[in-house]
């Protein structure tokens, strides 16, 4: 499908991953619906929306799955890894630990998900300037190291969700075509 009789070029597969709380699913309802949900959540399972935008005049259907609370349990499996071509790994700017933790989350991708997969690292809830303990640069440099896109965001105003989605499909739409 797609919007109306649009010709889908490309489905795009793009999972969402980080610590608990750190906002991977009001990331993923600001770029699907453009909605921030106060009273969000979550049933246990993984789930996925979709978003059809247009890059380099394909129409790519990006399907965006969330861990829906399974990364609580350390029971994000490889399934939900299988065929991913882009990661959004997020952590939150004002909990350290959700950052310590972004090297083993990029472990986990790197042992589960295809060699060829694009990581954007994401430090969320940048609206939240007064308590921020994550500084840009250590971000910068960890993502600098490890090959990674990144950006700060935040899903509560909006700011750079959009701008992250869309470079990450372009740097998939590079590595497919
Ligand atoms: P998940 O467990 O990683 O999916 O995290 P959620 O999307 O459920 O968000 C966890 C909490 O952080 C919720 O209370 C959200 O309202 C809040 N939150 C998410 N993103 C932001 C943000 O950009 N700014 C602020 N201030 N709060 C956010």
């Amino acid at each position: 499908q797609g919007r109306g009789h649009e010709k889908i070029d490309y489905v795009f597969k793009v999972v969402v991953i980080g610590d608990s709380a750190v906002g991977k699913t009001q990331i993923l309802s600001r770029f699907a619906k453009n909605e921030f949900c106060f009273d969000s959540k979550s049933t246990i399972g993984v789930e996925f929306q979709t978003r059809t935008v247009t890059i380099n005049s394909k129409v790519i259907k990006a399907q965006i799955w969330d861990t829906a609370g399974q990364e609580r349990y350390r029971a994000v499996t490889s399934a939900y890894y299988r065929g991913a071509l882009g990661a959004m790994l997020v952590y939150d700017i004002t909990k350290r630990q959700t950052f310590d933790h972004v090297a083993r989350w990029v472990e986990e991708l790197r042992a589960h998900a295809d060699n060829t997969i694009v990581i954007t690292l994401i430090g969320n809830k940048a609206d939240l300037v007064d308590l921020r303990v994550v500084p840009t640069e250590d971000a910068v440099e960890f993502a600098e190291d490890q090959g990674l896109f990144f950006f700060e965001t935040s899903a509560l105003r909006g700011d750079n969700v959009e701008a992250a989605f869309f470079n990450l499909l372009e740097e998939i739409y590079n590595v497919v075509s």
